[in-house]
């Protein structure tokens, strides 16, 4: 692994963040408040070039390496992770699922808007019965005649009110793999969106989208076997994970601020060993979890699966971002549970990746198999492995 980075990538990074401290990371508590992200949030990522910073030149992206595109990332999930949220699952997730799963020269049509911003993309797999056993799901798309219809909900789902572009993953009559992606464009009739309240990410837009046969081009119906599903959701696992680790470091530099500028019993409050304690478990867990997603984002900008890296790095990243931002508000006092504060709104974004993409479970479950262990499940009709233990070898 070589994880040194170019001059020019260097400034590409800082650039990127000076950009999104000024702006979006100013607005970020007034966006929680509102529960929506402002039209700025997005002017400055489409201005700033992130939408392009996940692929290749070929197409439309900016060619850069893993441990930059990681670096980018955290650079938007530190100034809003909403923002972070919203606009990655468009132009890293749905995008990388239409290359791969699609025609990378046919479906440009679809993705050139997604990277240039002038559309936006959701991936609705959960439906409200059930998030991580697939075999509930009942969205189904049918041929009629020479067209395909797609009927059915997903629930809980990232850009759901806001997209014009739907990756859905979705039951295939007739085909048999019995799954298949649906390139499904938002704007057809037959689409009805809802939004849902949230905890925490609240300036991201979620919800749920109803089909009543909707048309799908037949060149946009994909189908895809199960084992491969987890490949597209494991973009999704690496992009969450940074979520979290933008969260903790950001609870964290509050945390320190707050113990060297506070004064306690005559002296600042970071000289007291449980606050020192404290922050340096902190700074450890977060460059822990930040190396291990510089190693999956490598990895996998070179080409390899990395599943099983990608499985232990996201329960680690996300439950490691609630134990910071716990930690933060013990350092904080009430400071950290009053709104307004960001840390306060950290406390909140924090769970929210631990359920989002995948629920901790299910993904031990998943890391676990690829030690040798037996399978949870042998049903067919289910998340089977997720690579991991389809090389063991390779680890
Ligand atoms: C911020 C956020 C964004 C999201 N965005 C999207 C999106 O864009 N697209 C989308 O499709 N979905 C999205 N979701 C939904 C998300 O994918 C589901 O919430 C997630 O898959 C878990 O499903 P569930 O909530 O139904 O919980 P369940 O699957 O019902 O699980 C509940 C709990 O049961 C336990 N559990 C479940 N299965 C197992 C198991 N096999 N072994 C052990 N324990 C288990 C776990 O502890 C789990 O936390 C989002 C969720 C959040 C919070």
């Amino acid at each position: 692994m070589d994880y040194s980075t170019s001059a020019a990538d260097d400034l590409f990074v800082a650039d990127l963040e000076r950009r999104f401290t000024k702006g979006i990371a100013a607005r970020a508590d007034a966006a929680d408040a509102a529960g929506a992200l402002p039209e700025e949030n997005w002017r400055d990522v489409v201005d700033s070039g992130y939408l392009r910073v996940f692929h290749p030149v070929e197409v439309g992206g900016l060619g850069l390496d893993g441990v930059t595109q990681a670096r980018a990332m955290e650079a938007l999930a530190r100034a809003c992770p909403s923002t972070f949220w919203s606009a990655t699952m468009s132009a890293l997730v749905c995008v990388k699922l239409i290359q791969t799963y699609g025609d990378p020269v046919e479906h440009r049509g679809l993705t050139d808007p997604l990277l240039s911003g002038e559309r936006l993309a959701c991936f609705p797999v959960v439906e409200r019965t059930s998030g991580s056993d697939a075999g509930t799901y009942t969205t189904t798309v049918r041929r009629d005649g020479g067209r395909y219809l797609i009927s059915g909900e997903k629930a809980r789902i990232t850009n759901a009110t806001t997209a014009d572009l739907a990756v859905v993953f979705s039951r295939l009559e007739g085909h048999e793999s019995g799954w298949c992606y649906a390139f499904v464009d938002l704007r057809r009739p037959g689409v009805r969106t809802y939004a849902m309240p949230h905890l925490g990410l609240r300036a991201m837009p979620w919800g749920g989208l109803v089909f009543d046969d909707v048309e799908v081009d037949a060149r946009d119906v994909v189908p895809v076997h199960l084992p491969e599903f987890p490949e597209g959701m494991a973009w999704g696992w690496l992009f969450i994970s940074i979520a979290a680790i933008g969260i903790a470091e950001s609870a964290f530099t509050a945390a320190l601020d707050h113990a060297r500028a506070q004064l306690a019993f005559g002296a600042p409050l970071g000289r007291m060993q449980a606050v020192q304690a404290a922050l340096a478990s902190m700074r450890a867990e977060i460059d822990a979890a930040r190396l291990l997603a510089y190693r999956c984002s490598w990895h996998r900008t070179e080409g390899r699966l990395v599943q099983d890296l990608v499985g232990m790095l996201k329960p680690y990243a996300t439950e490691m971002a609630v134990r910071t931002t716990e930690r933060a508000v013990q350092v904080l006092g009430s400071w950290g549970l009053t709104p307004g504060h960001p840390v306060e709104r950290l406390y909140r974004d924090a769970p929210m990746n631990v359920i989002g993409g995948f629920a901790s479970n299910r993904l031990r479950e998943l890391v676990a198999t690829g030690l040798g262990l037996p399978a949870v499940y042998d049903d067919a009709d289910r998340l089977a492995g997720t690579g991991l233990d389809l090389d063991p070898a390779g680890w």
